[in-house]
């Protein structure tokens, strides 16, 4: 006769108290849905067309072009020191907007959620993104919410959407830097990258070092009012300053040198990437832009740059030249000239 089974310990499955955690119920389309909109999106992002709880919003919108950018947020942690996914979300894309020159207005999100996923962490992620669309000067106007099974994400991805408008006449791009212009950068590099990694846990010791994640366009908006002459404007984030300058070496058929004496990094930046053999030059950053303009105007628009909140520590790094086409170079502290090439493959995965 077999033995009886024993089931002293054995518990039933409990359903998972919903009003603690994501569960999959949450991404129904139902009644848990409507409840997590209610208690949790509506109040922190509140405004007219939100409310109407219709499937599209309807906004107001300026005269002039529409600029349109969209971006997903995959960050691992979701916390860290300067800031947390939900902060990145809404900086991310407005600072992609911006740097058309457009002013931001809207925005659209999209949260995928994992089940299990604590609602406090999710209210302090929504929380955060109120304060950064509140700090831009952009509402929430419409969102979308699943829930995936337990194991499926990491907790929570937000892809975000944003809009803005071009003021009539203004065409800033990649494709429009020109010989004679100079680069210029509104604050050291790498500080977003080494914060996240930092914040991982996988350097083994502790830093102070802060990610540099903040709304721009407030800042942008300064200097295209002192000095409109602006070629490019554009945020040097996965592939850091040395990616992106050659992304527009290559858009405009132009030549970018570097003045590595100038290149601005942290003390403790420089130390962690040099501990892991990094180069700050490719470490993502969250904080800042790269300004390519005539040289004439380079003086004006430092100085409106070191006026505004983020662009304090602006330096001058480099100029635009005939040739080599397509190529970043850099003059070194040494005197010699290397070239400095785009990021070959992921150096840092799950940054942003
Ligand atoms: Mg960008």
């Amino acid at each position: 006769m077999p033995e009886p089974l024993d089931i002293t310990g054995a518990v039933c499955p409990v359903p998972l108290p919903h009003n603690e955690r994501i569960v999959l119920g949450h991404g129904s389309g139902g009644k848990m849905a409507a409840d997590l909109i209610a208690k949790t999106f509506l109040p922190a992002f509140d405004n007219p067309a939100l409310r109407a709880g219709d499937d599209g919003a309807v906004v107001e919108f300026p005269v002039g072009k529409l600029v349109v950018s969209t971006d997903s947020h995959v960050v691992a942690p979701l916390f860290f020191p300067g800031g947390d996914i939900g902060h990145l979300a809404v900086c991310g894309t407005v600072n992609d907007v911006a740097v058309m020159g457009a002013t931001p207005l809207y925005l659209t999100v999209g949260f995928i959620l994992e089940e299990g996923l604590p609602l406090d962490t999710l209210h302090r992620i929504v929380d955060s993104m109120r304060q950064a669309a509140r700090e831009a000067g952009v509402q929430i106007v419409s969102g979308d919410t699943k829930v995936v099974q337990r194991g499926k994400a990491d907790g929570v991805y937000i892809s975000t959407t944003g809009v803005g408008v071009l003021p009539p006449g203004r065409m800033l791009g990649g494709a429009q830097a020109r010989p004679g212009d100079v680069v210029l950068l509104s604050g050291p590099m790498g500080d977003h990258g080494i914060a996240v990694l930092a914040a991982r846990g996988e350097l083994g010791f502790e830093t102070d070092i802060q990610s540099d994640c903040a709304p721009l366009n407030g800042l942008i908006a300064d200097l295209l009012t002192a000095c409109p002459a602006v070629h490019v404007l554009r945020d040097p984030t996965r592939g850091g300053v040395a990616t992106t300058l050659n992304e527009i070496a290559r858009q405009s058929g132009v030549g970018i040198t570097l003045f590595e004496k100038s290149l601005p990094v942290r003390p403790a930046v420089a130390a962690v990437c040099e501990m892991l053999g990094f180069d700050p030059l490719y470490v993502a950053n969250e904080g800042k832009i790269l300004v390519i303009l005539p040289r004439e105007h380079a003086e004006q628009a430092l100085a409106a740059m070191h006026n505004s909140r983020y662009g304090k520590e602006a330096v001058l790094i480099g100029e635009v030249t005939e040739a080599p086409a397509g190529r970043v170079l850099m003059k070194t502290a040494l005197g010699s000239t290397r070239v400095v090439d785009m990021l070959a493959g992921e150096m840092l995965p799950r940054i942003c």
